[in-house]
C-alpha cells in the first residue's frame, strides 16, 4: 500500500451507522462515531476525535440525515475532512451472494446487484445500500468501495457450501452457504500467521469470531474451507440473541402446532434466542454475573454456548486434518477467559489446551494462551474490521488508478472481485 491519507469506513445497519476515519498505513482510528436509533423518536450521535467526545441526543429521521449530521460533526469537532485527505470511503456490505468474490468500486451496476441480493439478507443489505447511496451523494468526489462479509468464503468447496436439499429448489432460490464475518476471519487469519512467524499459506487454522454475532471458520493455507454461518448469519454458534444451529423441524413444529407465523419464527430465532433466550441476557458479562449468583438458566446458557464451540473445534479439526492454530477474536473472544477455557477444556488428546496463567484476563494485543507442549497453538488476536475494510478500499482505489491514491501508474481492473 502506497497511499497517504485516510479512509472513511461506514457500517450502515437498520437503525444505526457506525463509522471510523482510519489511517490505513499506520492502522490508527483518527476519529470514530455512532449514529443510533435512526427513524425512532429519540436518536443519538456520538463522535470521538482524539480526547474530544461529543454526544448529541436528537431525532435522526433517516440514514441521509444521520450521515449529514456526521459530516457536520467532522466540520465542527474535527478533523476537517479536507485536511484529512480522504482517499476512499469503504462500505461494509453483508451479502455479496455469488456476485462478489472481493471488494469492488461502487457504480450503478454494483448498487443494482447489492439490491438484487437483498432477499438473501433482508435485515442487512437494504440498510447497507441506504448508507452507500447517501454517502455517494454527500461525498461524490471520492471513490466508494463495497467490502463484502461473504467474499472470504467464496472459496468454500462445494461439499461445505451445499445444503442437502432438492438441488432444483436450491439453485432457483440461491440457497447455499455464503458465510459472514469474512472480513474479520481474513484479517485475523493473516494476523495469526504473522504472530506465529509463519506464512499464512503454511498454516491450518480455526478462527472463532465471538461477538454479538458469532462464527467459526476452518482455514487451510489462508483459504477458507468451511464456516459456521450459512445462507444468513443465523446458522452455527450460539450468539447473543440468535439460536445458531437448530433442527429445522423445530420451525415446522412451531408453525404447525404453536400458531407461530413466519415473522414470529424469524423474530424468535434472530432476536429472542441464543444467550438472551436461555438466560434473559445477551451480554456475556451479565450472563456470568447471573451464573455467579447461582442462576441455573445462566449456567446452562454458558454450558450450551461452550459446548457448541467445542463441537465446532472438533468438527473443523477433522475438516482440516492437521490443525496448527485456534484463534479467539471479537468482544467475547478477546475478553472472556472463562469461555476460552471452557471451549478448549478436555481436548488434550487432540493436542489442544489452554494455559490458565497465559489465558487469564482480557487481551488487547495478540497473545498465545496455550502451553508450550501442544501441537495446536491457541491464541487471542484482536480483530479490526474497520482497518481491514480501509485497506481493501485503498487497494481497490489504487488498482483503479483513481486520483488521491498515489499508485496511479497501475490501472489494474478495479472490479477484480466482481464475479
Ligand atoms: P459486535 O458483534 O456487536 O461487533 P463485539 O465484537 O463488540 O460485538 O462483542 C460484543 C460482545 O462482547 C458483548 O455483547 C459481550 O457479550 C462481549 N463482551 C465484551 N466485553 C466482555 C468482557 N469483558 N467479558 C465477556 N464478554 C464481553
Amino acid at each position: 500500500m502506497t497511499s497517504s491519507g485516510t479512509v472513511l469506513v461506514v457500517n450502515s445497519g437498520s437503525s444505526s451507522i457506525k463509522y471510523q476515519l482510519v489511517d490505513p498505513v499506520l492502522g490508527d482510528a483518527v476519529a470514530s462515531g455512532l449514529v443510533e436509533r435512526i427513524g425512532e423518536e429519540t436518536g443519538a450521535i456520538r463522535h470521538t476525535f482524539g480526547d474530544v467526545k461529543v454526544e448529541r441526543d436528537e431525532p435522526v429521521p433517516d440514514h441521509g440525515a444521520g450521515l449529514r449530521a456526521v459530516l457536520a460533526l467532522f466540520g465542527e469537532v474535527g478533523p476537517h475532512l479536507e485536511d484529512a485527505n480522504v482517499i476512499a470511503v469503504g462500505h461494509r456490505v453483508v451479502q455479496g451472494g455469488d456476485q462478489f468474490s472481493g471488494p469492488v468500486l461502487v457504480d450503478a451496476d454494483v448498487v443494482r446487484k447489492i439490491d438484487e441480493l437483498s432477499p438473501l439478507a433482508p435485515l442487512h443489505n437494504p440498510p447497507n445500500l441506504a448508507g452507500i447511496r447517501v454517502a455517494r451523494e454527500l461525498l461524490p468526489d471520492v471513490p466508494h468501495v463495497a467490502v463484502f462479509d461473504t467474499a472470504f468464503f467464496h472459496t468454500l468447496p462445494d461439499a461445505a457450501a451445499t445444503y442437502a436439499i432438492d438441488r432444483d429448489v436450491a439453485r432457483e432460490h440461491k440457497v447455499r452457504r455464503y458465510g459472514a464475518h469474512g472480513t474479520s476471519h481474513h484479517f485475523v487469519s493473516r494476523e495469526t500467521a504473522r504472530v506465529l512467524g509463519r506464512r499464512v499459506e503454511d498454516v491450518n487454522q480455526i478462527v472463532l469470531h465471538l461477538g454479538n454475532g458469532a462464527s467459526a471458520s476452518a482455514i487451510r493455507g489462508g483459504v477458507a474451507v468451511d464456516t459456521s454461518m450459512g445462507l444468513t448469519p443465523l446458522e452455527g454458534l450460539v450468539m447473543g440473541t440468535r439460536s445458531g444451529d437448530i433442527d429445522p423441524a423445530v420451525l415446522i413444529h412451531l408453525q404447525r402446532n404453536a400458531g407461530l407465523s413466519v415473522d414470529d419464527v424469524d423474530d424468535l430465532l434472530n432476536r429472542r434466542s441464543g444467550l438472551k433466550g436461555l438466560a434473559g441476557e445477551n451480554d456475556l458479562r451479565n450472563v456470568h454475573a447471573l451464573a455467579d449468583d447461582g442462576n441455573a438458566d445462566a449456567r446452562l446458557a454458558l454450558d450450551v454456548y461452550a459446548h457448541r464451540l467445542k463441537k465446532y473445534i472438533g468438527a473443523y479439526h477433522a475438516v482440516l486434518g492437521r490443525l496448527d492454530a485456534i484463534t479467539f477474536t471479537a468482544g467475547v473472544g478477546e475478553n472472556d477467559d472463562i469461555v476460552r477455557a471452557m471451549a478448549c477444556a478436555g481436548l488434550e488428546a487432540l493436542g489442544i489446551a489452554v494455559d490458565p496463567h497465559r489465558n487469564a484476563g482480557r487481551k488487547k494485543e495478540p497473545t498465545i494462551i496455550s502451553p508450550d507442549w501442544t501441537s495446536t497453538v491457541v491464541l487471542v488476536v484482536p480483530t479490526n474490521e474497520e482497518l481491514a475494510i480501509a485497506r481493501q478500499a485503498v487497494e481497490v482505489a489504487e488498482a483503479a488508478g483513481l486520483p488521491g491514491t498515489s499508485d496511479e501508474s497501475d490501472p489494474a481492473p478495479a472490479s477484480a472481485g466482481h464475479a
